[in-house]
């Protein structure tokens, strides 16, 4: 095995997730990296695998950790970066670990596997030929109402981490900006001998998260559906705003195209013809 940083993804809930590529690089480790070494010294005993030393690197020690990281590497040794579920890196850390790495031009592997939010979206039903990630949203304030309004407008599927907790003041906060009827599905304990897959309208969500549910959650939204193409009038009357600002016809044309989304040649044959 050549000198690296493997990134090895851990199940989210089902031991039977853990790839035996999984195991063979834990195995074979010099150091493993983890968030907590409890948890992750309970995963590799469940494992079988007698691990040469594990240490904790959360978001405050990670770059501590690199120097250490890149010294065994360096020494022709394979270092293993786990999480307490699922990949590292989504959200969770290691980005800044693997970002060291890569930069002092050492190897960095992918053993790939389980992430909550790709079992959520394929298991939503929802368009996912395009999709965005959203992790978990700020908790308040300013930050949170423009990451809202923005989740409002976006047309592609959206994936959100959000605790049992906090799950009905995110719905709420959901349907006020989406509107109760955008549709959505709550994927709890995904892997484990609970899983379930609720669907329904944010509204339909809302009220079910009254009973408060317990467990591990992923919130799926579906894309905000596409703004209707403006009417003739409206884009007459940006044009006419244009043409009175000085420019052109062709370039009053392409910017009210650009800014109302709407073809260049109906922007253009409206000039002509308002
Ligand atoms: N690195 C992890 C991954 O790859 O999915 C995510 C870690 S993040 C700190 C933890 C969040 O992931 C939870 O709050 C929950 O939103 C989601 N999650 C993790 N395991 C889950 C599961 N089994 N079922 C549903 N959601 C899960």
């Amino acid at each position: 095995m050549t000198p690296a940083l493997v990134i090895v993804a851990t199940p989210i809930g089902n031991m039977g997730d853990l790839s035996p590529r999984a195991v063979e690089e834990l195995a074979a480790a010099a150091l493993v990296c983890c968030e907590d070494t409890r948890r992750t010294g309970r995963l590799l005993s469940r494992a079988g695998v007698q691990a040469r030393a594990l240490r904790r690197v959360d978001a405050h020690t990670e770059g501590a950790a690199s120097a250490a990281v890149l010294e065994l590497i360096a020494a022709g040794r394979r270092v293993v970066l786990v999480s307490d579920s699922g990949t590292p890196g989504v959200s969770d850390p290691g980005r800044h670990l693997v970002a060291a790495v890569a930069q002092a031009g050492c190897e960095v592997v992918v053993v790939p596997g389980p992430t909550a939010a790709i079992a959520a979206l394929v298991g939503s039903g929802f368009a996912i030929d395009r999709f965005c990630f959203e992790g978990f949203l700020p908790r308040r304030g300013r930050e949170r109402a423009s990451r809202l309004e923005q989740l409002a407008a976006e047309q592609r599927t959206c994936v959100l981490y959000e605790s049992p907790k906090r799950i009905a003041a995110t719905l709420a906060d959901l349907v006020v900006c989406c509107g109760g009827e955008r549709q959505a599905v709550v994927a709890r304990e995904l892997t484990k001998l609970h899983e379930e897959f609720v669907r329904g309208s944010l509204h339909e969500l809302l009220e079910w998260s009254a009973a408060e549910p317990k467990g591990e959650i992923v919130l799926v939204l579906e894309g905000a559906p596409e703004p209707p193409e403006p009417d003739d009038e409206t884009i007459v009357a940006a044009l006419d705003l244009a043409l009175a600002q000085g420019l052109g016809s062709r370039d009053a044309a392409a910017s009210v195209a650009a800014d109302l989304g709407v073809s260049k040649r109906r922007a253009y044959d409206l000039v002509h013809h308002r």
